[in-house]
């Protein structure tokens, strides 16, 4: 059967890929020199490149697709506050650039806010910059966007600029158009491209049984998922493989691709009322699961998708290339009981 999404699909590549090139100029020309970002009320920092890319995404799927909802991390509330103008002016300045086309600011607002919906039977969630402190860092970053239709992830977008797309799971940084975009649609399939769309090929899952071998990755930041528990299971599975640490959901596109085979987010013992969001793992999920693979909580249950703007049913994030997912789920309940 032929991709209800399809259309859907083409519009997301194309918003997702620009608002990419958008973040990449930024990443190049403002990080480091401590312009460009902001904490917001939860300490968590927000840039101009999360603004640019939210305006990018959320204008592109309102011109194709005007009814529908998208729900996304940011908000303008910050960018009004008359202290922030420059990162205002910053922002307009990097939309204008992308857009070919002259933006004033309550264009600027008014784009980013059409990301303030609320989850529906059926709606799109964006993250414009998931992993933001590995950005600031100059590491790691996804651009995320799901569709989610009566609670299931029905298509999934990753753009990584950083992500190399001939060899997977290296960096990059000076030649974005290597960069990786990860396209998955649920009972169809996963692929991968190269963010100038000049080549792409399918994905599929490793399938490597054994637990003792197995590639596991998890969260640069500590704060984000229990890193000596990672150690402690790893111990316990006798597995001496050299795990690899990275920021956003490039995790998943990895781990489709079969790079590494199993992505552990283990909530932290200092953290425990942490709820994830819908839009750190919609995206990642679909590509996972559509490349042969599985993901649930730590508890081994599905993750749902449909209570609002956090997967309040679920704990933590287990996700791998699926023959040996009772067996990572069973070696987490043995540490943390
Ligand atoms: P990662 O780059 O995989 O570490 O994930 C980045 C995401 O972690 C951000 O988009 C935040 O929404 C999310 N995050 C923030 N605080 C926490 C926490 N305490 N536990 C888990 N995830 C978090
Ligand atoms: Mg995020």
């Amino acid at each position: 059967m032929k991709n209800p999404f399809e259309a859907q699909k083409q519009v997301a590549i194309k918003a997702v890929a620009k608002a990419a090139s958008l973040c990449y100029q930024v990443q190049k020309e403002l990080v480091g020199s401590g312009k460009g970002h902001v904490k917001k009320q939860d300490r968590s920092p927000v840039t101009v490149a999360d603004y640019g890319s939210q305006a990018i995404i959320c204008h592109m799927l309102k011109e194709s697709f005007p009814n529908d909802i998208i729900v996304a991390e940011e908000n303008s509330s910050l960018l009004r506050l008359s202290e922030n103008q420059p990162l205002l002016n910053s922002t307009a300045h990097y939309l204008e650039q992308a857009m070919k086309k002259k933006i004033n600011n309550e264009q600027v607002f008014d784009r980013i806010d059409l990301g303030t919906g609320q989850p529906a039977d059926r709606f799109w969630t964006l993250d414009p910059i998931d992993g933001t402190k590995g950005f600031l860092r100059g590491n790691q970053y996804a651009v995320a966007l799901g569709l989610i239709v009566n609670g299931n992830v029905e298509l999934g977008l990753l753009a990584c600029p950083n992500l190399s797309y001939s060899s997977p799971g290296t960096k990059i940084s000076d030649d974005f158009y290597s960069g990786s975009l990860f396209v998955g649609v649920a009972g169809e399939g996963s692929s991968i491209m190269s963010l100038d769309g000049k080549q792409s090929r399918s994905l599929q899952v490793s399938g490597n049984h054994d637990p003792a071998e197995a590639h596991f990755i998890e969260s640069f930041e500590p704060a984000h998922s229990d890193h000596q528990m990672l150690q402690d299971i790893l111990h316990y599975l006798h597995n001496k493989v050299t795990s690899t640490r990275m920021d956003s959901q490039a995790k998943y596109g990895l781990l489709a691709g079969g790079s590494v085979d199993v992505y552990l987010r283990l909530p932290s013992t200092k953290n425990t009322h942490y709820s994830e969001k819908i839009w750190d793992h919609a995206a990642g999920a679909v590509i996972v699961e559509a490349a042969g693979g599985k993901v649930t909580d730590i508890h081994g249950k599905a993750l749902d998708f449909s209570l609002g703007k956090e997967l309040t049913a679920n704990k933590g994030i287990v996700a791998s290339h699926g023959a040996i997912h009772q067996k990572i789920i069973e070696a987490i309940q043995e540490q943390i009981l």
